[in-house]
């Protein structure tokens, strides 16, 4: 089983991270989901990746600036 390198990208139809791509993969090759089958182009599972680390980046850094403010505050 050869999984992706790079950051875990969930499959959009089952949320499994457990992809099998090709050996030196290329962006047209495709990547199986392991659990569920579905088969994508690396690049389009790219995308879905890149929305899905928008979606957790970003109430992170809300999270630290809230927590940053309050330190503030509670220097006060
Ligand atoms: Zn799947």
């Amino acid at each position: 089983m050869i999984k992706t390198k790079s950051v875990a990208i969930q499959c959009p139809q089952c949320g499994s991270t457990d992809f099998e791509v090709p050996d030196n993969v290329q962006d047209d090759d495709i990547a199986t989901c392991h659990f569920c089958g579905l088969e994508m182009p690396l690049h389009e599972l790219r995308e879905v990746g890149l929305e899905q680390a928008k979606d957790v980046v970003i109430p992170e850094a809300k999270k630290a600036i809230e927590e940053a403010l309050k330190n503030i505050f509670k220097r006060k």
